[in-house]
């Protein structure tokens, strides 16, 4: 009987222990599960409250979940407000991988900022939510309060800028342009009645180096296949440049309206060397040549434009390295951020001799990051149809798009090659305006 107790009493226990220990172990293991939750759902998380990487150009990217396009800086708690205010506090921190604002240099006084490739982001401001403006010497964006400093320095010097009213000196008549960084207006000259082309481009943030960079280029540089510039003002924050009309449009406008023969496309291409014989001669890089940024006269005339993005070139620094441009037209070395200098604009010369003959630069369908890419693997872009070019024409681009910037000819010896010498007069561009004029009009009807 005592044996009977025993031997119940033991397979009670023995159950009632296996009860307990199973209701622990699966306490246990649900305890482990909540105390780590799937990665997917930590990702999402994540990403509900964070921007992404910067964008393509180096812009940010817009904030999820807000209708607003601008960044903000990380809170105490590393939490992303709604709006960045430009007078607010410094940006705590962003790296590439989670998408945070970057390190705070304190020496500095200005954010470590870096993009996808290790690149200085090229653009932030106030308004669009690009990156500031950036120091090249330093390695770094330029605080906040030497950007501010910059505007008042600027509207005390008036050895740059004219006093006068700009309504009292010239009439505006209409806008003909639109770029990414101002508009430009068609106006007179009311003493002359000359035509002149008004641009007018913000102060603030990044817009406002580019637009500075630009005043100083075109006062300081003079030279016929150089747009002139002839006055400028400042407007209520705006810079005001007043250049020489160019009646024929631009380039671009005739290369994707027309079919160019190779002697116009000689013109075309030795009055563009000239002008970047001119400025590669004062060690300034252009960095954003393009079929858009050559306007034409209607006689003819060929001049370089836009310099918003120049850089000159010193003793001290005669090499640079962001990666500034538009990316169908960028250099090897510049996709590659590697050291360069003034040949980046003959490979973006040849690639505008590629617009000539094609109508548009090679990659043009692929996004700005593939084209990147390509030119990068590729080195020399593929032309459409070779054969339907001379052998001199092919060779001359040879020169101008060798991907080894060494073997890259300069400016000044492609001004010699034997290609240039099919070149016709000017006057046999007014044509080729005309119509693309034309077209253009058409089309637009
Ligand atoms: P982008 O977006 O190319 O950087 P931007 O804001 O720097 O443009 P520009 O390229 O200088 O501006 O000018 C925009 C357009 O205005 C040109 O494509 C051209 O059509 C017109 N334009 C500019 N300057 C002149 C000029 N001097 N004469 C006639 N038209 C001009």
């Amino acid at each position: 009987m005592i044996q009977h107790v025993a031997a119940a009493v033991c397979t009670l226990y023995s159950v009632a222990y296996s009860g307990y220990f199973l209701t622990h172990l699966a306490r246990h293991l649900m305890c482990g599960f909540r105390a780590a939750p799937p990665p997917e759902a930590k990702e999402e998380e994540d990403s509900s409250e964070l921007p992404a990487v910067l964008g393509d150009a180096g812009e940010l990217p817009s904030v999820p979940g807000d209708d607003s396009e601008l960044p903000a800086a990380l809170g105490d708690k590393g939490e992303h407000p709604a709006l960045w205010e430009y007078s607010g506090e410094a940006p705590a921190a962003w790296d590439k991988d989670s998408g945070h604002l970057p390190a705070w240099d304190e020496g500095g006084g200005c954010p470590l900022v870096q993009d996808e490739d290790g690149q200085a982001p090229m653009v932030w401001d106030e308004d669009t939510g690009h990156l500031p403006l950036w120091d090249e010497d330093r390695g770094h964006p330029v605080p906040w309060e030497e950007e501010a400093e910059l505007l008042p320095a600027w509207e005390e010097d008036r050895n740059i800028v004219s006093v006068e009213e700009p309504a009292e000196k010239y009439l505006e008549v209409e806008q003909i342009g639109q770029g990414a960084f101002g508009t430009v207006s068609k106006g007179f000259d009311r003493a002359t009645g000359g035509e002149v082309a008004i641009k007018k481009m913000s102060l603030r943030g990044q817009n406002g180096e580019r637009a500075v960079n630009e005043l100083l280029l075109l006062k300081d540089k003079k030279n016929p296949n150089i747009v002139n510039s002839l006055d400028s003002f400042l407007v209520d924050g705006d810079l005001w440049l007043v250049m020489e009309y160019m009646d024929g449009g631009t380039l671009q406008d005739v290369v994707r309206q027309t079919r160019m023969a190779e002697g116009e496309m000689a013109a075309v291409s030795r009055e563009c060397l000239q002008g970047l014989d001119f400025l590669h001669a004062n060690r300034v890089i252009h960095r954003d040549l393009k079929s858009s940024n050559i306007l034409l006269g209607m006689a003819g005339s060929v001049k370089l434009a836009d310099f918003g993005l120049c850089a000159q070139l010193s003793s001290e620094q005669d090499r640079r390295s962001s990666m500034v441009g538009t990316a169908h037209w960028m250099a090897p070395e510049v996709v590659t951020s590697s050291p360069y200098g003034p040949k980046v604009d003959i490979w973006s010369f040849g690639i505008v001799t590629i617009e000539m003959v094609e109508g548009e630069p090679p990659y043009f369908k692929e996004t700005r990051a593939m084209a990147r890419a390509l030119i990068r693997h590729n080195g020399t872009p593929q032309l459409q149809e070779p054969r339907r070019l001379s052998a001199l024409l092919r060779d001359f681009l040879e020169c101008s798009l060798e991907p080894d910037e060494e073997q890259r000819w300069s400016a000044q010896e492609l001004l010699q090659h034997p290609f240039l010498s099919s070149a016709k007069p000017l006057s046999s561009l007014t044509p080729l305006i005309t119509a693309a004029k034309q077209l253009r009009e058409q089309r637009r009807r």
